[in-house]
């Protein structure tokens, strides 16, 4: 028996002792899991029994290192993880920022002290982190942010706005990017730096969305005093950890989008959804498009989810994503897209509700999960910044 095989017996048996019955073969996406932090509630038990002892065993950052509560595997035992939880059907014990943006990053330019105070809470899904990249008049020219942070002794002191900080009011900590230095080219004088929303200074106020759901707020700062400390990387450094961040992220909408909807997830398929609204004539659908367009999008979904499995295996260890990332982003959220078109196409009339008795819940929460995938081209930078990233940077195409 092979080191791996011995593993899987391993995680075959922890998950048999742990994973709450009541979660196996739970309907859903990947997208829902907990997203923890102080504010995060559990109404269903089971949900919270299963995060603590994912956190507890390692299992909720399976590749981070075990002294930052990570669980220390080796991306092929991360793989062997993942693959047990995808066959018990089992919701992912966290999601959030914390795991797939500022983690890494602490990983590769914190310092020791920020990676002790912040790792092992996000593995504990303690602490529930929001971005603070996008300003009024900063978006896809990131660099051209204006929140200034004035050095004041051992503290800075910010002012300034940010918009689209998606939910900032249900988050903790705020991982944040300020000019430092106002007098230098732009991508250089910008400081990447962590606070706690509690601080005084910080006001946040929710923005309504077309979706009927908002996960989008204003952020206020006014004098907000952040310990020196708190600065990740280099003082004016900034530019470089929030392009690593943006890569993580990237990679992060990549996965969820495209990836994480093959066929071995947890999300009802589409044949299922079909046979239910156009049904059956002669042991197949129906509608004859309509099962064209499926077995298409079924075929995408698998190649593109092989297609990240052999980036992911053929990185190196300890590989951090590149510009590549903005073609898994493009192409997962296009998927992404497509797949809701098709939702749509097959609920018919069903899906275009908003309220009332003529819709069931499945179907009102249906128009709202498409309304909600317009963003998906636009959130981690719009689809053509992802164009340029990949002309300029992958294919070294001249500006
Ligand atoms: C669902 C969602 C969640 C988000 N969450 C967050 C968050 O948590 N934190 C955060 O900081 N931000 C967040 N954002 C903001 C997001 O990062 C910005 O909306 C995005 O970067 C685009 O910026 P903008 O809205 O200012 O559009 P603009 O930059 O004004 O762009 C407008 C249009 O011009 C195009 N364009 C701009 N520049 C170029 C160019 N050089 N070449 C070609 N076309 C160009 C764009 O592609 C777009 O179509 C989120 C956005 C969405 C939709």
């Amino acid at each position: 028996m092979s080191d791996l095989d011995g593993f899987r017996d391993e995680v075959r048996s922890w998950l048999d002792a742990n994973a709450p019955r009541s979660l196996r073969g739970a309907p859903g996406t990947e997208l829902d899991g907990s997203w923890g932090g102080r504010k995060a509630t559990y109404p269903d038990p089971d949900r919270k029994r299963w995060l603590d002892a994912c956190a507890e065993r390692g299992f909720t950052a399976p590749e981070w290192p075990r002294a930052y509560g990570g669980g220390g595997l080796a991306r092929d035992e991360a793989k062997v993880l993942r693959q047990e939880l995808a066959k018990l059907k089992l919701p992912p014990p966290l999601i959030g920022f914390g795991l797939t943006m500022i983690g890494p990053v602490l990983l590769q330019f914190g310092s020791e002290e920020q990676k002790r105070e912040h790792l092992t809470r996000i593995c504990r899904g303690e602490i529930r982190w929001c971005q603070g990249y996008s300003e009024p008049g900063a978006g896809s020219d990131l660099a051209g942010l204006q929140t200034r942070a004035v050095l004041e002794g051992d503290h800075y002191v910010i002012n300034g706005q940010k918009i689209w900080t998606s939910y900032a009011d249900q988050a903790d900590w705020m991982f944040c990017l300020v000019r430092s230095d106002p007098s230098a080219k732009k991508q250089e004088g910008i400081t990447f730096i962590l606070f706690d929303m509690e601080t005084p200074g910080v006001t946040v106020k929710p923005i309504k969305l077309i979706s009927g759901s908002s996960p989008f707020c204003e952020t206020f700062l006014t004098n907000v005093r952040v310990p020196a400390k708190n600065v990740v990387g280099k003082v004016h450094g900034g530019w470089t950890v929030a392009k690593a961040l943006l890569a993580h992220e990237r990679t992060m909408i990549a996965d969820a989008f495209g990836a994480a909807q093959g066929s071995g997830g947890r999300r009802k398929s589409f044949a299922d959804w079909a046979r239910e609204s156009v049904g059956f004539e002669a042991n197949r659908l129906a509608d004859a498009a309509l099962r064209e367009r499926i077995a298409q999008n079924e075929m995408d979904t698998r190649a593109f989810l092989l297609t990240t499995q052999r980036a992911r295996d053929a990185a190196k260890a300890g590989h951090a994503p590149g510009p590549e990332s903005s073609m898994f982003k493009i192409y997962g959220t296009e998927l992404n897209q497509r797949r809701m078109e098709l939702l749509i196409s097959i609920a018919g009339p069903q899906a275009l509700g908003w309220e009332g008795a003529g819709f069931d819940e499945r179907e009102l929460d249906l128009t709202r999960q498409w309304l909600r995938s317009r963003g998906n081209s636009i959130e981690g930078g719009t689809s053509e910044v992802q164009l340029n990233i990949i002309a300029k940077r992958v294919l070294g195409l001249p500006d």
